[in-house]
């Protein structure tokens, strides 16, 4: 008689689904986060200590992150989903070496933002699910912050109730962690004694999360959404942080290369050795960076559904309420930016205009190729360019990113086309430190020189001297604090922008 042939055993591929988070555990419970800046990140520390949840940022990211995330994720995966990954494996490892993985598994959650769309970023969960795999902690719970809904209710548990209050003081501290970092880059490099500016940072920073610790409790729906839009609060904050910042003294003389930091999106928001501290790097070598806010990359998150809404609705004769809405969102997000600026003076950058970069961006690369940061590479290089508010690009593009990829493909088009854009754009792979800087250095020293020419060019046309400016700072001290204001002339660079401004609006320019 034939035997029955054996059939291999087959396992099924299953999903990562975290176990539930219990209401009665949120207090037992610490919520891991990170990927932005400590300053951002401190900040909504304070949002969520107000709404007395339990929550820590990771350690910044270090070298041995990137070989940690090699170890255990999928070959080829880009490099910020190996930084981040490596970067909650090695504070498990740690955390389980001390306490063991049950305590592990029960002490904390790890909260991320999720996504969809054909960059990694939508899958990122699944590679921190295959790390935990690796570390045998298939057990620990990881959710997501979907970035399109302010709303998702407590799901899986409750322990985690992810509603306005919580929402809203996210991105409320987004917009002021941007806005105190924007302050610090255009500070630091004019700064008269050395360290002043990360002191008086430190400061501000804490009171920020002060001010985030003791936010009032408007409800959980509409009330709350009210409150973040019409009150002094923050802005009464901000407005604090500018005062402090009054005791900084800058030389607002000292002729820097101006570089706009563009790019994939973690690599341009990180601070340290996921991208070789670039930026800092950039301070030592005489520059002044501009720093991406990621109030940018929330301005673009609406713009899908705003085309969307206009696609659907292109035949009808009159406006629909659904576009005025949408419209009316977006112009409520600008002004609360707006209004937080003012309360620093006006002193950082507005946010640049989404139709103007998609614009700027059509000829070379269609607005409708999600992924990534999308066509705003573009844009925001000839959004530079034109404006004149930087003398060079420094694009920041990780290894194995697809749309990244492209992004620089099309700059190829656009620099042919603007042959005096100087643009860098520095591949990061996290172990190639030297070869990225010294590409950059090469854009740099050029973008110096153009930063040495603007100046020396405004200085004889106004026919001012250092000496007439010195004695003009002397009669009035204001002019050397970090907030005094100096409009944006016809000039990227800042000290070139300041003798004319106090040439021609000061009238100290020769008759
Ligand atoms: S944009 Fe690129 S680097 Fe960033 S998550 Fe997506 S694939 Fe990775």
């Amino acid at each position: 008689m034939a035997q029955a042939a054996q059939l291999p055993i087959i396992t099924h591929y299953t999903a990562y689904k975290p176990r539930p988070f219990t209401r009665e555990q949120r207090d037992e419970t610490t919520i891991l986060y990170g990927g932005l800046t400590w300053k951002h990140e401190r900040m909504m520390q304070g949002a969520l200590h107000n709404l007395k949840y339990k929550a820590e940022p990771l350690p910044n990211i270090a070298r041995e992150d990137l070989d940690a995330g090699k170890e255990l994720i999928d070959v080829g995966a880009c490099c910020p989903t190996i930084f981040t990954t490596g970067s909650l494996v090695n504070f498990l490892k740690k955390e389980v070496n001390e306490h063991g993985k049950d305590k592990v598994n029960s002490k904390y959650v790890f909260l991320t933002a999720g996504a969809c769309g054909p960059c990694r970023f939508g899958q990122y969960h699944e590679s921190y699910a295959m790390a935990l795999d690796g570390l045998g902690l298939r057990d620990f719970r990881l959710f997501l912050l979907a970035q399109d809904e302010l709303d998702q209710g407590p799901g899986n548990g409750g322990g985690l109730d992810i509603n306005m209050p919580m929402s809203l003081g996210i991105i409320w501290s987004i917009l002021c962690g941007d806005l105190v970092t924007d302050l610090e880059y255009m500070t630091r490099p004019y700064e008269v004694n050395p360290g002043q500016t990360e002191l008086v940072l430190r400061e501000c920073v804490e009171q920020m999360y002060d001010r985030f610790l003791h936010r009032p409790d408007k409800g959980k729906k509409y009330g709350t959404l009210a409150w973040h839009l019409m009150s002094s609060y923050f802005t009464r904050a901000l407005r604090d942080v500018r005062k402090k910042w009054d005791a900084i003294e800058v030389d607002h003389l000292r002729v820097k290369a101006k570089v706009k930091i563009t790019g994939e999106f973690w690599l341009q928001t990180h601070e340290g050795e996921g991208n070789y501290n670039i930026k800092r790097w950039l301070e030592s070598e005489e520059s002044e960076v501009i720093a991406p806010p990621v109030a940018v990359w929330l301005h673009y998150l609406m713009h899908p559904t705003i085309r969307k809404l206009e696609h659907r609705n292109a035949k009808s004769k009159h406006p629909k309420v659904e576009n005025l809405a949408l419209h009316a969102l977006e112009r409520i997000y600008r002004g609360t930016y707006n209004r937080f600026r003012k309360a620093l003076a006006n002193l950082p950058h507005e946010l640049p205009d989404q139709e103007e970069l998609k614009s700027l961006a059509e000829p070379f690369y269609h607005f409708e190729l999600r992924g990534g940061e999308g066509h705003m590479l573009i844009g925001k290089a000839l959004h530079s360019y034109h404006h004149k508010t930087a003398h060079m690009i420094c694009e920041l593009s990780p290894y194995s990113c697809m749309p990244n990829t492209m992004s620089i493909g099309s700059m190829a088009n656009v620099v042919g086309k603007y042959p005096d854009l100087l643009y860098a754009p520095i591949e990061v792979k996290g172990d190639a430190e030297v070869h990225a800087l010294s590409r950059c250095q090469m854009i740099l020293t050029e973008a110096k020189k153009r930063a040495q020419a603007e100046f020396e060019g405004v200085m004889d046309k106004t026919g001012l001297t250092e000496k007439a400016i010195r004695a003009y700072e002397d009669k009035h001290p204001e002019t050397r604090k970090a907030t005094y204001y100096v409009p944006h002339r016809a000039y990227a660079g800042g000290a070139a922008n300041y003798v004319a401004h106090l040439a021609y609006d000061k009238g100290l320019a020769r008759a």
